[in-house]
């Protein structure tokens, strides 16, 4: 850090405006898992959160017994992603 003079505060206020955008939000583990998951077990999850007769608990409950800590509000936030309640995951 051979930095002499410190930047002036609206010189890095400019700064800011040349970062690039955050896309969206972090995706929520719901999200992650969906993403990184194999294709047959991501495409049965979604199916799962598709269907209102499924519990978000009961989703919550197999995705734990098969090592991914997810809890039943993460999922039920996930269901509501991009709703104001939601998670930031893309719909
Ligand atoms: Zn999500």
């Amino acid at each position: 850090m051979i930095e002499k003079q410190p930047l002036s505060l609206a010189h890095e206020l400019q700064e800011l405006e040349n970062a690039p955008a955050p896309s969206r939000g972090p995706r929520c583990s719901v999200g992650a898992f969906l993403a990184a998951a194999a294709d047959n077990d991501a495409a049965a999850l979604r199916q799962a959160l598709d269907n209102d007769r499924i519990t978000s608990r009961a989703i919550a409950d197999i995705l734990s017994k098969h090592g991914e800590h997810i809890t039943a509000y993460t999922v039920a936030r996930h269901r509501r992603r991009s709703e104001s309640n939601g998670c930031r995951c893309e719909r």
